[in-house]
């Protein structure tokens, strides 16, 4: 934006005056940067308070006799009406033209209806700072940080309302992209327009529990057990090698035996709590709007829920599918401590198997484990476990094709959806907010952001 710098200059100047007054007036012995800060960003404050309901008003113009109404019938010119708005500024209170009388009965203040000013609700400047806000802390938390940044206070109940406001919009925007993909004449039309998609996608899906409060005492008597929900979130990345000056000690010890270390990125992460039915749509979705329904390969890499493997092989039967490594390794460790109580033998076996493992000898592991049956009782459960997934653990080959073989992602991913934000401490949600909150988060994890924010502003308008 292009601004006439002599004229803020001159603002400037005015400003400097007000700051010194100001501060002479505070009579402190020492004035440090940090009060001539507080003083301006006050100040600050106020012009802004003043210059929102001086645009607003210089902006109604003159009033007319008579406008046309939506309906097509006459509204007539009342008077000029007062409204409040909370800006990022604060409140501001301005007045403006006010017409009604039509047989419709609604009212109309155009200037209102112009700038998508909804009276005696924030701004949809300020609205996305307080989502923002609420997608990061506890609703609470977020006010107090919003009174820090803002210097004024909004309200617990504001903050929830316009974090859950966001997450709306990407339900709505997810409800969208279900319907459209859903529908063969969207997807035969998309199949024409080149979009490019990557050469090798990923796909990883994981849930983890939220606990819903029962809606009433009712509920709360009959579904007790209930109350704890699986919030499943999927992540779609594509992969790229870490270049050596931005490695970390572990990665530059990974490069020194793996030969390459490949990290995620575009990371576009996508949830919700509902059955695993409806979450398979929204994959479907989420997935061919990047493209894993054309990419040349796509890979999967999961913990191994069986209910997750399902999905992929009914809407993405092409798919690689890989169990996460880290998994699949640690179960080892787990069937280790409870086969060898000697430190020695136990650290013999897992090196063994672990590199059994890392070189995709399934098989192998599967006898090792045979082995251990009457001495732990992983061994014997993590029979099943490896024999359903040999084709999956392929590791060496896996690697030997360049792929990633860890769902870190998606890991990370729940743990900023659900133990970062909807486990806070406290917390305690109704479905929906669960829902709306998590999706809200999971749009700014995925950059998305901005697509909320214009969204958010065109609001008024829709309503
Ligand atoms: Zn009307």
């Amino acid at each position: 934006m292009k601004y006439n710098i002599e004229k803020i200059n001159e603002i400037g100047k005015l400003l400097v005056e007000v700051v010194e007054a100001t501060v002479n007036q505070e009579g402190k012995e020492e004035i440090r940067i940090g009060d001539i800060e507080m003083v301006l960003r006050e100040s600050l404050q106020v012009i802004g308070q003043s210059a929102l309901k001086q645009f607003l008003e210089q902006a109604d113009g003159e009033a007319e006799a008579e406008i046309k109404c939506s309906c097509g019938g006459k509204l007539k010119y009342q008077r000029r009406r007062k409204a409040t708005i909370w800006s990022v500024f604060g409140k501001v209170g301005y007045r403006r033209a006010y017409y009604a009388g039509c047989v419709c009965g609604t009212g109309c203040a155009p200037v209102d209806r112009r700038y998508g000013i909804e009276p005696g609700q924030v701004t949809a400047g300020l609205a996305v700072l307080i989502a923002l806000s609420g997608i990061k802390e506890s609703f609470d938390e977020g006010r107090k940080w919003l009174k820090e940044y803002l210097l004024f206070e909004v309200s617990e109940n504001t903050v929830r309302a316009e974090t859950q406001k966001m997450g709306k919009l990407q339900l709505d925007a997810d409800e969208e992209l279900v319907k459209e993909m859903q529908d063969e004449k969207c997807l035969q039309k998309r199949e024409h327009s080149q979009v490019a998609a990557p050469d090798i996608l990923y796909g990883s899906v994981d849930a983890a529990k939220v606990r819903i409060e029962p809606r009433d005492p009712q509920e709360k008597a009959v579904k007790d057990r209930e109350t704890w929900r699986d919030l499943k979130a999927g992540c779609w990345y594509e992969g790229e090698g870490v270049p050596a000056r931005q490695q970390s000690v572990r990665q530059k010890d990974k490069q020194q035996c793996e030969g390459v270390v490949l990290r995620a990125k575009n990371k576009k992460y996508f949830c919700d709590i509902a059955e695993a039915k409806e979450f398979g749509k929204l994959l479907w979705a989420t997935g061919c709007a990047v493209g894993a329904d054309r990419v040349r390969r796509l890979v999967f890499i999961c913990d191994g829920a069986v209910w997750i493997w399902n999905l992929i092989a009914q809407y993405f039967p092409q798919a690689i599918q890989i169990v996460d490594w880290y998994h699949a390794a640690d179960r080892l460790k787990r069937i280790a401590e409870q086969a060898f109580p000697n430190v020695e033998e136990r650290h013999t076996w897992l090196h063994i198997v672990t590199e059994d493992l890392w070189q995709g000898r399934v098989e192998a592991v599967i006898e090792a484990c045979r082995l251990l049956t009457n001495k732990s009782c992983w061994a014997k459960q993590s029979l099943t476990y490896y024999s359903h997934n040999i084709e999956r653990m392929r590791y060496a080959q896996f690697r030997a094709t360049g792929l990633i073989i860890g769902s870190g992602i998606i890991e990370s991913g729940c743990k900023q959806i659900v133990t970062q934000r909807l486990k806070l401490p406290g917390a305690q949600w109704k479905l929906d907010g669960a829902i709306l909150t998590a999706k809200a988060r999971t749009a700014w994890m995925s950059g998305n952001w901005s697509k909320l924010v214009s969204a958010r502003s065109l609001l008024p308008l829709a309503t």
